[in-house]
């Protein structure tokens, strides 16, 4: 096999085997391994036709010493069941989460992208309603499974700040809603903004909370925060996903000396940052250079290079990933025998 890792795109690219399991007459079968890339579905699943379907991704990190780490994957494994107690799928047990995620591993082993390259181990969990309904009612049956693909660095030209754009004329989530999760819903809610945003020459959208247009909500896929004074402000909303890289990384702020701050961030405040950034997974950190308004016809600028503070940021949790920086607080996950 002979695979460029260091020009992987962040794609799909096939491997070898996943892994499923059936939630069926009210409990979860045993995990089965799969070569096939495809899956048979009832014509009548929820997961088709209602939106009953959640997914997670992860990534698995090949190390300074040659070891596979996971990164927080308990925290995963807890947020799909919060997205599948919000959407009334039945919820994937921590150990079935767990064991599909080493099993996945180890069957696609030789996909690892080897430390140095870049590149990851991307891990998709996904779990859908896949019992037949009409009527709109939570299916009886369900599949979840995990699939693996490597993917390449995300920053190909380094860690350089991107151009966003605010919208008000589309919301991603409303504040009742299910933008706390991690439902596919959300993102079909988000496609139309976020092909705008492309084809305006903007690598994403900053939504702003549905009910004001007041205050910052998500950043495309990935969590906001600003940084000024010392201090790491991130927004707190209803219909934010928490991000498990923007929980990590208000952490290492702390760890770093700095105050952090979880509150409504007014849209006014974006110009009083001396940096900002869009957080998750797979990016960790992509730095925002620039924030255009359309309506308002007025850019923020932060800079053309990414800010001291980001960076170290965003080198700590690299380095802590990839066993170059010590894990203070037990967040990595040595797959053994890999
Ligand atoms: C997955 C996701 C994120 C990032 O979460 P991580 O756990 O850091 O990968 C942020 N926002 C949205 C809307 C997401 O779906």
């Amino acid at each position: 096999m002979d695979i460029n890792w260091s020009e992987l795109p962040f794609g799909y690219f096939k491997t070898d085997y996943n892994v499923r399991c059936y939630y069926r007459n009210d409990k979860w079968g045993e995990l089965e391994v799969s070569s096939s890339e495809h899956i048979d579905i009832h014509m009548a699943a929820t997961g088709l036709h209602y939106g009953q379907e959640a997914f997670e991704g992860l990534k698995g990190y090949r190390g300074v010493d040659g070891k596979v780490r996971l990164f927080r994957w308990e925290e995963n494994a807890k947020r799909m069941q919060l997205s599948a107690q919000g959407i009334m799928m039945a919820e994937v047990p921590k150990e079935l989460f767990e064991k599909a995620l080493r099993t996945v591993a180890k069957l696609n082993n030789k996909y690892i992208p080897p430390y140095g390259t870049g590149s990851t181990l991307y891990f998709r969990p996904l779990l859908f309603g896949s019992g037949a309904e009409v009527g709109v009612k939570p299916a009886k049956e369900y599949m979840f499974m995990v699939f693996v693909t490597p993917v390449g660095p995300y920053f190909k030209e380094g860690f350089k700040p991107v151009s966003i754009e605010v919208v008000r004329d589309f919301d991603r989530a409303a504040p009742l809603g299910t933008g706390h999760i991690k439902v596919g819903g959300n993102y079909a809610a988000s496609m139309r903004a976020g092909h705008r945003a492309h084809a305006n020459g903007f690598s994403s959208v900053l939504f702003l909370d549905a009910k004001e247009k007041k205050y910052i909500d998500e950043a495309g896929p990935a969590n906001f925060f600003g940084i000024k004074d010392n201090t790491y402000i991130t927004p707190k909303s209803k219909s934010i996903l928490h991000s498990i890289t923007n929980m990590s990384l208000e952490q290492i702020a702390r760890d770093l000396g700095l105050t952090v701050e979880r509150r409504p961030v007014p849209f006014e405040e974006l110009e009083t940052f001396e940096e900002a950034g869009a957080c998750g997974t797979a990016a960790i950190i992509s730095p925002i250079g620039k924030i255009y308004d359309r309506i308002n016809d007025v850019t923020i600028e932060y800079g053309k290079e990414a800010g001291p503070i980001s960076t170290k940021l965003y080198e700590t949790l690299r380095g802590i990933q990839e066993g170059r920086v010590e894990d203070k607080h037990g967040w990595t996950t040595v797959l053994e025998g890999i």
